[in-house]
């Protein structure tokens, strides 16, 4: 993803988002009376971490819109300080809604003047809209939240054994991967966005079937393939 942040306050947000988990995990053991490994804690709830944060969590069929004059903008996510409310739209499905909700508990610990805020979700990657400054901030500390780097990389590497460029794939490994689907230059030819998002929806590999990573950490087949280049674990 190409954030457009501040490279001194990217720190802050990744370090953010780590207290955020560590916090959470605490949390998390003190309900269930006992020790929770990192691993067991995916995929990460935002839902769990707006109800740590005293947050009344809903998942609505429409989130009511007074704000905008226009009655046909939509929205996906939204806060209220005054009230306590994070509230995101079912119709985006799942895992959108789960990095809606991850993304306004960005917002709302990162943008601490907004009192409250209606917005819909916008796809960074979508060079066609205009998006204000906090945006990608609020991104990043979604993405930090619900693929921590040392745990989607732990994962992958459970998976896959090592990280994987465009020129480094052999027949073996491209059939398995694939199921015959794609050959290695083939996968050579691809972006490595597409590349990674073959791992990012792999089944199983090397004899071994398992939840693919989307899966495992409950988030879009695209939100994972740029994190897996992000990470350097496919390029
Ligand atoms: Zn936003």
């Amino acid at each position: 993803m190409a954030h457009k942040i501040d490279p001194v306050r990217a720190v802050e947000i990744r370090r953010l988002a780590k207290n955020v988990l560590v916090k959470l995990r605490e949390w998390l053991q003190a309900r269930a009376g006992g020790p929770i490994e990192p691993l067991e804690m995916l995929p990460i709830q935002p839902r769990d971490v707006a109800a740590m944060m005293k947050l009344k969590y809903q998942e609505l069929e429409e989130i009511p819109n007074p704000t905008f004059a226009c009655a046909n903008t939509r929205v996906d996510g939204m806060f209220d300080r005054d009230s306590s409310v994070l509230a995101v739209a079912e119709r985006q499905g799942l895992p959108r809604m789960r990095f809606t909700a991850a993304h306004e508990l960005g917002h709302f610990l990162l943008d601490l003047q907004l009192t409250s805020l209606r917005e819909a979700a916008i796809d960074s990657s979508d060079s066609r809209v205009l998006r204000m400054p906090g945006e990608d901030e609020a991104d990043l500390f979604a993405t930090e939240l619900l693929m921590p780097d040392k745990l989607v990389s732990a994962v992958y590497i459970e998976y896959f054994g090592r990280s994987f460029s465009a020129n480094d794939i052999n027949e073996d490994e491209a059939y398995q991967l694939t199921w015959g689907r794609l050959s290695p230059s083939e996968l050579r030819a691809l972006s490595s966005l597409q590349r990674a998002s073959v791992f990012a929806g792999a089944k199983g590999y090397g004899g071994s079937q398992f939840p693919p990573l989307t899966e495992v950490f409950g988030v879009s087949t695209k939100a994972m393939s740029r994190r897996l280049v992000e990470l350097n674990l496919v390029s």
